[in-house]
């Protein structure tokens, strides 16, 4: 009996409780999980997965866009990953200025002597969250 064939591309869905960012067919996505990043491929075996703050980027030939990710769910088929994250900014779309004011917003907190450990994670994640913005917003669609 014939083994079904295995799907070409992957499509990518991927939505904040605000706005859909991306709506594609694509090759290929890395994801920043929890645990590390990780990579799908067409045809991947399904899974959950739930994400960490970071980047997420996803190529179609050989153009790459990159997203600033935070926090969210991605559930893996073999055709398709749906990602649901709290924020998600495409490079064109974050304002520098902002980000680089949060990162010494938190930096200027981490600082602080005595912070209760809540503080301190929340304020480690909101320095995590401009890192990544800038990283990202220093990336314009580029190939390879
Ligand atoms: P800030 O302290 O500047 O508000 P934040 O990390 O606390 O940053 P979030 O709570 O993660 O902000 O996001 C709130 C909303 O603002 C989301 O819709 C997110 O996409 C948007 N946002 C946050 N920072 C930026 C940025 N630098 N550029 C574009 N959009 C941003």
């Amino acid at each position: 009996m014939a083994l079904p064939a295995l799907p070409t591309h992957l499509t990518l869905e991927l939505v904040t409780p605000d706005h859909a960012v991306a709506h594609e067919q694509v090759d290929e996505i890395q994801l920043p999980g929890v645990k590390g990043y990780f990579g799908v491929l067409p045809g991947h075996t399904p899974l959950l997965a739930v994400l960490g703050v970071g980047q997420l980027w996803y190529r179609r030939g050989p153009d790459k866009t990159f997203v600033a990710i935070h926090t969210g769910l991605a559930e893996v088929l073999p055709d398709r990953v749906t990602v649901l994250c709290r924020s998600a900014e495409r490079a064109d779309e974050i304002d520098v200025a902002r980000a680089e004011a949060a990162k010494q917003r938190a930096e200027a907190e981490l600082k602080k002597p005595q912070m209760k450990p809540e503080d301190f994670e929340r304020v480690r994640i909101a320095l995590m969250r401009s890192l990544t913005r800038l990283q990202v917003a220093s990336r314009t669609r580029m190939r390879g």
